[in-house]
């Protein structure tokens, strides 16, 4: 990543500007970072908001890998010395980048992801927020002392620098979900190797840039301790495959986390795994529905149905469903659709054609399995040709049909019924997936039961709000064909680390566990239990 000198920077404001093309050359400018080192022929990145060409950059190939793990893995001899507080220091230095730059961050994921503005700066805050964390863990890596069965011995566990992280992440979240991984590895001692989504690699070159930013002035840090691997799924199976990638994280499609989980079976490396989601959301016979309206509006429509935790099946009380409707659809259809850089537009375009021509087969699917669809058409007037810009769907079905088992990245809600909670709970959990799940009710039974062993099987489990926005506290990911991993949040930073048990023996005697006697020396002194030592 070329650096400016601060004198080429310009002052960023989006106002007045909603042109992707001259907003994301702005936002780099601004930054002070240039895409220059970087171009080629190979990658023509382009704008789902117009279909304006970016940038055209020059790729790297499955044998660049191997010299960036070789890298890698120098990198990382030399940063696990660095005490983990002073790890902290350069996480801190980086986010505190992040936060004084978030318009033109937000701006320029916008232009190249499609997200609406507002929810850009959501995710680059996001960032920020992690960081804060990981500055935090960085003095919390604690290990346990454990009470020995053998008198004078000391017996505890603690935790070590692990190794090479690689990271492959999708293009929904094309900063965050980098964040989460990459700044808790690097409080725990780790190098990593990024592979972005090939739809958003801009965004990843800016933010790395901003983390080369931090580094400059920072000497414990050696060189090449983050690197950025920009192309397509051959890096990431070269990645999955490599034996110095010690730990390979991996968000996206359920189809690529199987190719990933077993190539990295195969070397028994770790994996990490956040795949794809089916959201529920059960709305009781008690629900409020002015909270439940503006949460499921949000949780199907935000990011126009491009989040893992998007909410995709609605299980109304049959005797709620007509009022329900009644309200939600005229909601749902007033929502602004258009170019998210404007301000005021709620939902942007899709990523590319390929996820419209899948929705419209999803919603022909549906049909035929008797759905009755409402929404969901391209809208066209005033918009950009080459944007694929829709009005979200909700599909009134006969029951858990074949589609709706299927997660499909748009925004497609089918609204099914229930008549009792054991009978909704088992709707919610008879699909491959298993990331988030919500219940709207003012009946605390119902409220702990769908919390309980007995209730929902997901990973997210909410009462009374939506099922996506997670606070970045929290352990994020979800079971079954989601991945069962756990990227960040809580103490998902014992993913990043390897556990060392350790028993001290400070007595005079040689005392085996589970009181094995072994006796080697003929007066049996050695295997003798004492007390008191020396
Ligand atoms: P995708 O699977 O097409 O691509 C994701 C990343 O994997 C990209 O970087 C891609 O180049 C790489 N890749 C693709 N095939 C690969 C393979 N065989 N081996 C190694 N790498 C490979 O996903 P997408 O379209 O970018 O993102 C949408 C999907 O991601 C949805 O299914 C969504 O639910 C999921 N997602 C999950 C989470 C989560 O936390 N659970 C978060 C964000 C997105």
């Amino acid at each position: 990543m070329n650096m400016l000198p601060p004198a080429a920077r310009c002052a960023f404001s989006i106002e007045g500007d909603a042109d992707p093309a001259r907003t994301h050359a702005n936002a780099f400018r601004a930054l002070g970072l240039s895409l220059d080192s970087h171009r080629g022929e190979d990658l023509a990145v382009r704008s789902p908001i117009d279909g304006a060409l970016l940038a055209t950059l020059s790729v790297h190939g499955a044998a660049d890998i191997e010299a960036m793990v070789a890298r890698a893995r120098t990198a990382f001899l030399a940063w696990r010395s660095v005490p983990a507080p002073r790890r902290g220091e350069l996480v801190r230095r980086f986010g505190n980048l992040v936060r004084d730059n978030i318009e033109p961050l937000s701006a320029l994921l916008s232009a190249e992801n499609g997200k609406i503005l507002e929810e850009a700066r959501g995710e680059v805050q996001e960032v920020v927020d992690i960081c804060e964390f990981a500055v935090g863990l960085s003095r919390q890596l604690y290990g346990l002392s454990i009470a020995s069965e053998r008198p004078q011995h000391r017996l505890t566990e603690y935790w070590h620098p692990a190794g090479v992280l690689g990271l492959i992440s999708a293009f929904n979240f094309p900063a965050a979900v980098w964040a989460w991984g990459t700044t808790v590895a690097l409080v725990c001692g780790d190098s990593a190797i990024w592979k972005p989504s090939e739809k958003t690699p801009t965004t990843a070159l800016a933010f790395v840039g901003l983390l080369q930013r931090a580094m400059r002035d920072f000497d414990a840090a050696p060189a090449h301790l983050v690197q950025l691997a920009i192309g397509g799924a051959d890096l990431g199976r070269a990645l999955a495959d490599h034996p110095g990638v010690d730990i390979l994280s991996a968000t996206g499609s359920t189809a690529m986390g199987r190719d990933v989980a077993e190539r990295t079976a195969r070397r028994f490396a770790r994996s990490i795994l956040e795949l794809g989601g089916n959201n529920a959301m059960i709305v009781t016979p008690t629900a409020e529905l002015d909270l439940a309206i503006p949460a499921i509006t949000f949780a199907a429509a935000g990011t126009a149905g491009q989040r893992c935790t998007t909410l995709r099946r609605l299980i109304v009380h049959a005797d709620r469903k007509a009022e329900l409707l009644d309200r939600l659809i005229p909601v749902m259809s007033r929502l602004e659709t258009g170019n998210p850089l404007r301000p005021g537009v709620q939902v942007g375009p899709l990523i590319d054609g390929d996820a419209f021509r899948r929705m419209q087969a999803a919603l022909e699917r549906a049909r035929a399995e008797g759905g009755l669809v409402h929404g969901g058409e391209r809208i066209e007037d005033g918009l950009p040709a080459d944007g694929y810009y829709v009005r979200p769907a909700i599909v009134e079905m006969p029951g858990q049909t074949p589609i709706v088992c299927e997660e499909t990245f748009a925004p497609i809600l089918y609204v099914m019924t229930y008549r009792t909670l054991e009978e909704a709970i088992a709707l919610q959990n008879a699909v491959p997936q298993g990331l988030s799940s919500s219940i709207f009710t003012m009946d605390m039974r119902e409220a702990e039961y769908f919390q309980s062993a007995l209730g929902s099987d997901c990973g997210i489990v909410n009462v009374n709000i939506g099922t996506s926005g997670a606070e970045i506290g929290g352990a994020f990911g979800g079971e079954k064909q989601t991945g069962g991993g756990r990227v960040s949040g809580s103490d998902s930073w014992k993913n990043y680390v390897r556990r060392a048990t350790a028993t001290v023996n400070y007595s005079s005697a040689l005392t085996l566990a589970q009181g094995v006697r072994f006796d080697v020396i003929e007066d049996d002194r050695a295997t003798a239990p004492q007390q008191g030592g020396n």
